[in-house]
């Protein structure tokens, strides 16, 4: 049967995934949905022989319909290929009593990269199947890791241009170096003065100004958005859900039909997200454990009902889940209302202006599939020395938040039940915050933060890292904050 996917604002509906993923963000705001789940097609045991690519392949086609087999199979194998550093893509590593699903094998070492070197095959892909043939111009406004993948992901792909602002004082070193030596013929990069709000201001006032959009189709190319809100970044997360369960059942950790819990580091509820859409597909899943830093609303938002964003935002040691409007929880709240867009519409019109809203008991009651919790900085911390000084093992700041909180509810809960920790970033990503955790001095003189970390650990630094280090610097433009010096280097950027 047929997926096919509505706003959760009520709009649009009947709308395909192709249509989907080429228009991002739905007409009246609202995030594409689908109509109904379907449920896996395979068994477990037909799924143990599979490599990743081929369990790709069986859970996407269950929700891009409109794919066909050929289409689908060579945009995961476009995707999933030596980039990795890992033939399996996913590994799963045991450390003391939990289960670390790695998702940072790719080309910058962090989970984004699982839907993002997907997205450009998955759009060029779309507008052939639409008979669109405007070349795709993604705008990307970044805090650091988004950036990076997304360059990654679009460089030299045909029929794709990619151009990203970064606050030029707010990313990490190691982060700005990653984006400013991106190679491509296709791809820009840009600092601003000004922080990430100014930089997603302009980008979305440049995205939605209808007379650049009018100019930009007469010389034959459109906008679009490789943001998280966007199915086809969620479609491609929920396959690691469902490789996770089979690679247990394979190694005999677990039974066939016995039930398991993942821990995800939390951010803007897209991770997590997909694997509550994993369970919909059938896999046993008990809990899905939503793990905060302490910028917590989502912690208070499980706990009471109320998801109130009027409140004090933290930096942490986890950046990439600093954020106080989790956006692709609108997707939850749209399928616990029972797919009630206006009641969905109307929640969100309330968090836009008041800052916050309230579910209903009702709806409360549907979110038992989730337990939700937060670590401090401490508790972060103290887990990375955890499991390295008594498990040997090496976790980042984000990876440590998701098994902090699980080890919290598990002592609380006495609940034993195999755990998978969604492992979201290299360490050496962090270096400086691992190190510090783990009881070494990262500022000492002279020292070098990813070789220090070799050491210690005995693993090699990854060759992501080296590349970088190395690598020339391509990109040096720099603008003001304001929207027409961006405007400047977007028109410049294509030729306009
Ligand atoms: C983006 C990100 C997260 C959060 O994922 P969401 O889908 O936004 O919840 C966690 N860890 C790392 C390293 C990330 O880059």
């Amino acid at each position: 049967m047929n997926v096919t996917y509505q706003s959760t604002r009520g709009s649009e509906s009947g709308i395909t995934a192709s249509q989907a993923i080429l228009k991002g963000l739905a007409s009246d705001g609202g995030l594409f949905v689908p109509d109904h789940f379907p449920k896996l097609d395979k068994t477990v045991e037909e799924l143990i022989p599979m490599n990743y690519r081929e369990v790709a392949y069986e859970v996407m086609k269950l929700f891009l319909t409109d794919f066909t087999a050929k289409e689908l199979k060579d945009c995961i194998s476009k995707a999933y290929d030596k980039k990795f550093d890992t033939d399996e893509i996913v590994p799963i590593h045991r450390a003391l009593t939990g289960y670390y699903m790695e998702l940072y094998h790719g080309p910058t070492l962090a989970f984004k990269d699982m839907a993002l070197t997907m997205l450009p095959h998955l759009m060029t892909t779309a507008a052939k199947k639409n008979h669109d043939d405007k070349e795709i111009v993604i705008l990307t406004a970044t805090s650091g890791d988004t950036g990076k993948a997304a360059l990654a992901g679009f460089a030299d792909v045909p029929g794709t241009k990619i151009c990203v602002f970064y606050p030029k004082k707010g990313v990490s070193p190691f982060q700005e170096l990653q984006m400013v030596t991106q190679k491509g013929k296709n791809v820009k990069v840009v600092g601003i003065n000004g922080n990430f709000d100014d930089a997603q201001t302009g980008v979305k006032q440049i995205f939605t100004d209808e007379a650049l959009r009018a100019e930009m189709a007469k010389k034959g190319m459109q906008f679009s958005s490789a943001n998280s809100i966007n199915i086809g970044r969620l479609v491609p997360q929920i396959v690691y859900y469902v490789w996770a369960y089979t690679r247990l059942v394979k190694e005999d950790i677990i039974r066939n039909g016995e039930e398991i819990n993942f821990s995800v580091p939390t951010g803007n509820f897209g991770d997590i997200l997909a694997g509550y859409y994993a369970k919909q597909l059938g896999v046993p899943i008990r809990h899905l454990i939503c793990a905060s830093n302490i910028n917590n609303v989502l912690t208070d938002f499980f706990e009471t009902g109320i998801y109130d964003k009027n409140r004090e935002f933290f930096v942490t040691q986890s950046p990439s889940m600093d954020i106080v409007v989790s956006s692709n929880l609108e997707r939850l709240i749209y399928h616990i209302s029972g797919g009630d867009a206006q009641l969905t519409a109307d929640l969100m019109e309330r968090l836009r202006v008041r800052g916050s809203y309230e579910i209903s008991a009702e709806m409360r009651d549907k979110l038992t599939d989730f337990i939700a919790g937060y670590a401090d900085e401490g508790q972060t911390a103290r887990e990375m020395r955890a499991l390295f000084y008594d498990g040997n093992y090496l976790i980042d700041p984000h990876t440590a938040v998701a098994s902090g909180v699980w080890e919290y509810y598990r002592e609380k809960k006495n609940d034993w039940t195999r755990t998978v920790v969604v492992s979201t970033a290299s360490p050496f990503k962090f270096a400086w915050t691992v190190l510090a955790a783990l009881g070494k001095d990262p500022d000492a003189p002279g020292i070098d933060l990813e070789k220090e970390l070799s050491e210690l650990s005995g693993l090699p630094i990854p060759k992501q890292v080296l590349e970088v280090r190395k690598a020339p610097v391509l990109h040096n433009e720099i603008c003001n904050r304001d929207r027409l010096s961006m405007e400047l280097e977007v028109r410049s950027f294509l030729g306009m």
